[in-house]
């Protein structure tokens, strides 16, 4: 059923899916039924889409976890491979921040949780010893460094989680509804590492329900919807779909909000587009006051 192998030609993609199929086991209708979508290289993208449309599905297809029925994924322009060795060179490359840190950690002591990615991939006791004592600095882990995992709390085990994939310096970083379960303090953090990530050019893919930070946030934003990709795009222009966010459910951010609301006051030239973020949305404001209307 595998679609034509040819390799992608545009250097720019750095992940392609093309009409992926997955049902799980035992289930009548597919989990993702004709997924096909680009991601490009050093980009933000925000998955966004009701529950149950497929994206953790579509993120255990990027590391090779679930393997699509039909269609063909490709990273860096190959089909994935899915051999042992294939595998654990494109998990080098492509890491997943679960949702449930129960998930992801299985180590009892942080140290080691954080070393098994390097250890399994040959690195020496003293270059992985290096690593992880710079990704627990990076991600402020060292305080607490010496408790047993189970004992954290579910924003320290969440950050543990991230250095897990970090310490891997992957190129593709997912991160499944990484504030889920977080108290204001962690969403903040987490959300500082994540800006922190893509400041250092890897590719982040997320999935999240918050379309104002979606908006702030992404480059581009990956509508799905009953296992497909609805729309993808910039989220000034996804999130002023109307018809689009009524069918995914969801709001449009507050910024675009207040924005739409001061150009039909007269207070904001109908010419400006959709601000990025609130220092755009007050240089409109003030360019107006000082053109004199
Ligand atoms: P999302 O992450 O967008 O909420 P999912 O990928 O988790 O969506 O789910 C897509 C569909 O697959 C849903 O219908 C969900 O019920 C189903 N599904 C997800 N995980 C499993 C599983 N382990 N076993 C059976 N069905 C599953
Ligand atoms: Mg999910």
């Amino acid at each position: 059923m595998n679609q034509t192998k040819k390799t992608q030609e545009d250097p720019d993609i750095l992940l392609k899916a093309e009409n992926l199929r997955y049902t799980y086991e035992g289930e009548d209708s597919p989990a993702l039924n004709g997924l096909s979508l680009t991601i490009k290289r050093g980009k933000k993208i925000a998955c966004m889409g009701p529950n149950g449309s497929g994206k953790s599905t579509f993120f255990l297809c990027c590391n090779g976890i679930h393997r699509p029925e039909s269609g063909t994924l490709y990273y860096n322009g190959r089909p994935i491979g899915y051999t042992k060795k294939e595998l654990l060179s494109l998990r080098q490359k492509v890491g997943i921040v679960f949702q449930d840190p129960d998930r992801q950690l299985f180590s009892a002591s942080i140290k080691q949780e954080i070393s098994f990615g390097p250890l399994n991939l040959g690195c020496s006791e003293e270059v992985t010893r290096q690593k992880v004592s710079a990704v627990m600095k990076k991600l402020d882990i060292t305080p607490y460094s010496h408790k047993p995992t189970h004992s954290l709390s579910g924003g320290q085990k969440k950050l543990v989680s991230i250095a897990d994939i970090l310490v891997m310096e992957p190129e593709l970083i997912i991160l499944d509804e990484p504030a889920a379960f977080l108290d204001p303090f962690y969403t903040e953090t987490v959300h500082n590492i994540i800006r922190h990530i893509t400041e250092q050019g890897i590719t982040v893919m997320m999935a999240t329900h918050d379309v104002n930070s979606a908006y702030l946030w992404a480059d581009e934003v990956l509508m799905f919807h009953e296992g497909r990709l609805l729309k993808q795009g910039p989220p000034s222009k996804l999130f002023s779909d109307e018809l689009l966010l009524k069918k995914t459910h969801l709001r449009p951010p507050m910024l675009l909000t207040i924005f739409r609301h001061l150009q039909s006051e007269g207070i904001i030239s109908k010419e400006f587009s959709a601000p990025k973020n609130m220092e755009e949305l007050k240089s409109y404001l003030s360019h107006q006051k000082n053109s004199g209307s």
